[in-house]
This record gives C-alpha cells, structure tokens and sequence, in this order.
C-alpha cells in the first residue's frame, strides 16, 4: 500500500491493533433518488478502499426510506458506478426497505422502555416547542402518554389508520440538549406512499435517524463512515444503540469532508432539476459531474480514482479546482490514447503539382513507435486542413500557413499557398497548393525551414463524422443552479473530417485528435451511418487562459490582445472600432463584442439586423451564436435566412410571442428551409402561453401530484420553484411563459 495514512486509516488501524473489530466492515450507503456524482465517487473509494486496503468488506446499502423519491433506475445507476470504478460489494446489494420488519421491532422496544412516545403535534408546532441554540425546548404534552397507549398508536400508524401528518414516533432524549438533534428526534412518520421494493406493506417509514444506525449494526459494520454534515448526528447516532443496548462491537461513525468543485452543482437536487428542466440531455449528459455523465464522455475508472487519490481526505471542507479533474484524465490518456487526425473545420487545399495517390504510415503511438504499430494515411492532390490553420493577413509569431510561410503537413510533406481561392463574400474557399517532393517526413533532404506542422486529411477517402464539443456547464464560479447555465455549454459540429483509419479499424475508443484534444466513441449515439465522437478533454489548460483574455479585455480597452490556440492575434484597427461600439454604444458583453467584431461575415450580418430592428444584444447574442454555428456548419454560402428574418425571430422573442426555448426550435427550422418565422409559429401553434387561465389548471395538477415536494415548499426549500417552474414548462412543451408561470406558482404556493 503505498498510499499515505490519511485520519480514516490511522483510526481503523488503531481499532484493529486494540481488538475492537476483528474484521473491518464499511458501507457505501447512497438514497436511490438520482445518479451518483463525482462526490460519490469519493465516498465510493473511501468506503471501499478502506475495506480492501485492511482485507475487510464494503456493503453496497440502498438507503431506501423514502418512497416518494425513489426508483429502481436509480438502484442500476449505482451499481454500475460501483462496478464501473472496479470494486466489488460481494454477494448482494443491501437495501434498508430489508430491514423494515427489524427496524419496526425495534422501535416497539424503544417504546416498551418508555423511550419513544406517539407526539401528535402539528409540524409547526413541533418546530416551535424545540427552541433554538439558545433557547431550551419544551416537551410536548403528549410524551406523557402511556407505553399501552403509544404501543396501540404506533401499530395503527402503521397499519395506516392516520393521515399523513397525524402522528410522529420520536425518541423521549432531551428537549434542552445542547445539541438541538438531540431533542427528541423524530423515529417515524406517515407516509401513504407505495414503495418501489416493500409496496404498500408500510405505512410508516423510519427516519434516518433511525434507521442508519441500526442498519449498520444489523450488517454488522464497524466504521460508518459520511461526510460533516452529519456530525451532531452523531449523538442520536449512539444514543439509539447505547439505549437499545445492542451486542458489542457496535459500529462507530467518523466524518470527513465532502467534495466540492468549483464550475459544478453537486447535489442530486440540483441534477435532478438540469435533467427534468431539459437543460441537458439526461443523467448521463458527458456535462454533468454525474458518473453515467463521465463515462460517456470518456473519462476512464483510472482518471477518476487517481483524482480521488490526490484530493485526500480531511475534516475540513474546500473547494476543488476543476481544473484538477482535467488534468488527471489528460495524463491517463497521453499514454494510452492512439494519436490521429481529424479535421473539425475544413478548408480544402488542391496542391497543383500533386499527382496520383499515395498511402503514407504513421505511427499511432509517436513516442513508442513499438506499441500498435501503424496505420496507413491515404494522401491525394486534394486534402483539408483547418481553417484556422490559415492565415492571409497573420499577425506576428502565427506559425502556420500563410501567403508568404510554409507549413509542414504533418506524417507528410511541406506545402506552400500559391493561389487564394474566395467566394463571391470575400470568404476564403479555397487554397491551392505547391508540394515539395524531396520534403516527405522522415525523407527529408529539402532545406525548406517550416515551424509549425498541421493535421489534414485526404479529401476523398476521410470520413465525416460529428463532434460535440463541451464547455463547462456553468459560467459561474460557485453556481447556484438553472440560472448560472453556459449558454454554450454544448457545440455540435456535423461535419468533421477524420482519417479513415479511425472508422474502419475500430481499434480503440478514444483518440487523440492531432492539437484538438481527447475524444471519445459515444458509446449511445455512434453508428455506423453517423459516427459520433465526444471531446473529453482539451490537450491543454485552455480556460485559465480564456478567464485571463476576458478580464485582461475589460481592464485595459486599449490594448485588447486575444488568445487562440496559444498565440496572440491582435485585432484590426476596423475590428477594434467595431468592439468598441459593440461594446459602449451598444452595451454587448466582451466576448459577444469579440466574436462579431472578428468575423466580418458576422458583423456585417449582426449590422444588417440591428437596420430593422433596435434590439441590439439579443440580435447580438442570436448572431454570435446561432448565426455563427449555422455559419460555421454550412458547406458553401449559402445560409438559408436573412437578416431581417432574424430580426423578425427576436421581435418575437422581445414581444414575449415566444419563449427563448422555442425560438431555438423557430432557428432550427429557418435554417433548415428559410422560412419565415412568422409562418413556423403559425404552422406549428408556437405561440407562447401567456393567459393565466390557460396555465393555472396546469399548475394545480403539477401541484397535486407532487404533495412532497409542495411540503418541502412550504417548510422552506425555496429552491423548489425551479422544479414547479420547470414541470409547467416541460408540460407546455416550453411553450408557457417562464416569467407568468414564475409569478403564478409563487402565489399558488404561499
Ligand atoms: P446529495 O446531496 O448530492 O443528494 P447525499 O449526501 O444526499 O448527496 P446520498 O445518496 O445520501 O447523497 O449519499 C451517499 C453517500 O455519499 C453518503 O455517505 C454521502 O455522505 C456521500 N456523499 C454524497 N455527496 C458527497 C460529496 N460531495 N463528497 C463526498 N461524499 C459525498
Ligand atoms: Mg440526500
């Protein structure tokens, strides 16, 4: 074990070298009610690590005790993280719905030594009589029941003679304990609700108070092991043991810190309201911290558990830079991933003095040539390189293709830009190139100096597949939830260019793709007809350096300097004029402002709008990100829209006829076909709902079939409004007004 003794260990040593545990038992014991996240994967390799680092064992318990949350798929989702990070929870999963009888048992017991009481409290009530930290409680009239009477209460609880609410078990502790935990903690509630596993045996179900404690006793655990949030639990936790007096050894619980990340929401609340607000595409969306998410993306188990590794474990809560995350996948995959060209935005080259074909071999692995081998690269007169690896006007040290500079093709020959090819925009369409044929790699006898060599692919044999590329989901540093989203979290790009290789040998499932990055085969969207590929992870830090050019922009409007791909290009002196108007007189943000004042196709498009319409940023924002990627994706130049047809699109938007959500579906459709929005909205019935009377009928129900979630409400978890706002929405197809809808459900539920 060449790990170092982190404060877990040192304690289970410490217990196994007195004799307080002959064998050491741990336990994994997530609620099934969402996918496990990243800090799962901590508490994952902590319980279990522990177990197999002292030859012990690690129970894999579903803490299923709270019906209305709960589901199978979520049982699956855990298990398959388990699995997927390489331990193993033995024979069966552990579910606390098992131990339902037991816990029940257990409980008349408390009652019989007159330590538990029926209280018939209202929950506000409840809440008032137990004080505050400097405040003692007082007990409620009904402790003073008798043990007959809170035995007959208690059966018929749980047979289901009272109404949710009615009654609560509590244990008869201490009303002016220090620790507010401690007064009288709630042991059971009603709950009418059918249980994914138990059915609708219960009527009662055990708190986690409760029922975790003597969980672990009943597996017979030693170290219960969660994180700090847990730790005036702690007392409750013992107090149930100690006053049942259950056999020694009895489990003990330790603390540590959960994890947190900056740039990332962790709490399966918060998931679970991207995934049903529709923000992403599921629970396994490779932008989520989940692991489903990971793992299509193609994070590997390794990354994970050396991330897991270097994190520690401590007492004390921190935040994590994400940065981190990405730096452990990025070392798995230098060594492991086969290296390739792809080509994610592609400018033909015709090099005119080329003839015939040829096949060239490259290695997969640069560095150990030994390992796998080679694979053969079609070469032809006509191939694609990146746009961006071309440069009319480049700005001092571009070290690529330009007019005046060659550039090495790389696992090929040199090139030089004899003729510029441009369309009838002024947009470069075409390069055509001169080869040297003495300067083939590896055979190089040529005194051509190049500084730089480029990806490309052979123009009739490279296969088109997609990539998505991923952003951080969050634009906020500590996000809070639905309302910090990176609105261009997601980019899908169509028609990437790939070496056939890649597709026809299917060898591997991720890549390096030549200065791009690391990308992944999606194990779901992938076929044969569409290959899909995923970006996992840059081949450098990129962000850091985007974060420092955006505020570097703000600070110093004088000298704005841009970093793309590591080098420093400088705007124009009509590209400045043109950020600063976006940027003063029109009040665009920095990187709106840079993204139109760069592309001139862009800007004069976003000029043509703002003629018909005085809507400035949300034409911007629609230009710099929809225009744009349509722009991008199109082959020739032929995008299907105008100018005005947008500014008829954000018309609509700014008059509330329709919400953003749907306005992306309107953009879809008037790319695909170039109609006018005005006619899609009427074709389809788009129009956003705004009438109260339409959506109120809609909010009852919502309402109705949610009474959990309306009591979480109500007791205070604001957050709440996110999920009623998003379930109208996702009823309305997001056709009603998210603001309506806002103020609607605010009123219905004070
Ligand atoms: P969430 O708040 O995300 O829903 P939870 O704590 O309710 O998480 P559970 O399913 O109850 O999730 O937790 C299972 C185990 O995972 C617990 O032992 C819990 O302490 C641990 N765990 C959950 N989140 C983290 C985290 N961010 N870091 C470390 N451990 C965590
Ligand atoms: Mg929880």
């Amino acid at each position: 074990m060449s790990k170092s003794k982190d404060f877990l260990r040192t304690i289970v040593e410490n217990d196994l070298k007195s004799g307080k545990y002959k064998e050491i038992v741990t336990r994994f014991p997530p609620e099934p009610n969402g996918f496990p996240h990243i800090g799962h994967a901590k508490s994952i390799v902590i319980n279990f690590g522990i177990a197999n680092d002292y030859q012990g064992h690690c129970n894999l318990r579903m803490d299923d005790t709270n019906p209305t949350t709960e589901d199978t798929k979520y049982v699956e989702a855990l298990k398959d993280a388990v699995e997927w990070l390489g331990f193993n929870w033995g024979k069966s999963v552990c579910f606390t719905s098992d131990y339902f009888p037991k816990l029940y048992d257990y409980a008349v017991e408390l009652i019989k030594m007159d330590k538990a009481y029926v209280d018939s409290l209202g929950e506000d009530e409840i809440r008032e009589y137990r004080g505050s930290v400097t405040e003692d409680g007082k007990r409620s009239k009904y402790a003073k029941r008798s043990i007959e009477e809170n035995l007959d209460l208690f059966e018929r609880m749980k047979k289901g003679e009272f109404a949710e609410g009615e009654h609560v078990l509590r244990a008869k502790i201490d009303m002016c304990a220090d620790n507010m935990k401690m007064r009288d903690p709630l042991l059971y509630r009603i709950k009418h609700a059918h249980h994914f596993r138990a059915g609708d045996e219960w009527s009662v179900y055990p708190m986690y108070d409760f029922a975790h404690c003597l969980s672990d006793y009943i597996e017979g655990v030693s170290h219960s092991i969660c994180t700090l949030e847990f730790e005036n639990n702690r007392d409750v936790y013992n107090w149930v043991l100690e006053t049942l007096g259950v056999e020694l050894p009895r489990p003990n619980q330790h603390e540590f810190a959960r994890l947190n990340i900056n740039y990332t929401v962790m709490s399966k609340r918060k998931l679970l309201e991207l995934v049903e607000s529709g923000q992403v595409s599921g629970w396994d969306d490779p932008r989520l911290p989940t692991i489903a998410g990971y793992k299509r993306r193609g994070y590997t188990p390794e990354s994970i558990l050396t991330f897991c590794s270097q994190i520690g474990v401590a007492k004390a809560n921190s935040m994590v830079d994400v940065s981190q995350l990405e730096f452990c996948i990025r070392d798995d995959l230098n060594k492991k991933a086969p290296r390739v060209m792809c080509i994610l935005d592609p400018l033909k080259i015709t090099i005119e003095n080329y003839e015939g074909r040829e096949t060239i071999n490259a290695p997969y692995y640069p560095d150990d040539i030994a390992k796998d081998g080679l694979r053969e690269i079609p070469f032809s007169k006509e191939i694609y390189i990146d746009r961006g690896d071309f440069m009319e006007q480049p700005p001092k040290g571009y070290y690529r293709l330009t007019p005046e500079q060659p550039v090495r093709l790389k696992h090929a020959y040199i090139i030089s830009c004899k003729e510029i090819i441009k369309d009838a925009n002024g947009n470069i369409s075409e390069i055509k190139a001169e080869y040297y044929p003495e300067s083939k790699s590896g055979f190089d006898t040529s005194d051509i100096k190049v500084k730089s060599a480029i990806q490309w692919v052979d123009a009739t044999q490279a296969k088109t597949i997609e990539v998505r590329l991923y952003d951080r989901l969050f634009k906020d540093e500590a996000p809070d939830g639905l309302k910090d989203i990176n609105p261009n979290s997601l980019q899908v790009i169509k028609n990437a260019l790939i070496e056939p290789a890649v597709i026809t040998e299917k060898f591997d499932e991720r890549f390096q793709f030549e200065r791009e990055g690391y990308f992944y085969a999606d194990p779901i969207d992938y076929t044969d007809e569409n290959p899909v590929f995923n970006k996992i992870v840059g081949l450098k830090d990129s962000w850091n350096k985007k974060k420092k050019t955006i505020s570097n922009t703000s600070n110093k409007p004088q000298t704005k300097k841009v970093q793309i791909d590591g080098e420093v290009v400088a705007m124009s002196n009509k590209q400045q004029a043109l950020f600063n108007r976006y940027t003063v007189n029109l009040g665009l943000n920095n990187e709106v402002a840079n993204t139109l004042a760069r592309d001139e196709k862009l800007s004069n498009f976003y000029e043509e709008t703002l003629t018909t319409l005085n809507s400035p940023v949300a034409l911007a924002n629609i230009v710099a990100n929809e225009v744009a990627r349509e722009l991008k994706q199109i082959q020739k130049d032929t995008l299907k829209f105008n100018a005005k047809q947008i500014s008829e699109l954000v018309k609509m938007i700014d008059n509330e006829i329709v919400s953003n959500k749907i306005a992306k579906q309107i953009f879809e459709q008037m790319a695909k076909t170039g109609e006018n929005p005005t006619k899609i909205v009427e074709d389809k019935g788009l129009i956003q709902i705004s009438d109260p009377a339409k959506i109120l009928p809609i909010i009852d129900e919502i309402i109705a079939n949610n009474p959990d979630n309306v009591a979480k409400f109500k007791a205070g978890n604001k957050k709440l409004l996110g999920f009623f706002v998003g379930q109208v929405l996702k009823t309305t197809d997001g056709k009603a007004n998210p603001k309506v809808v806002n103020s609607l459900v605010t009123k219905k539920l004070k």
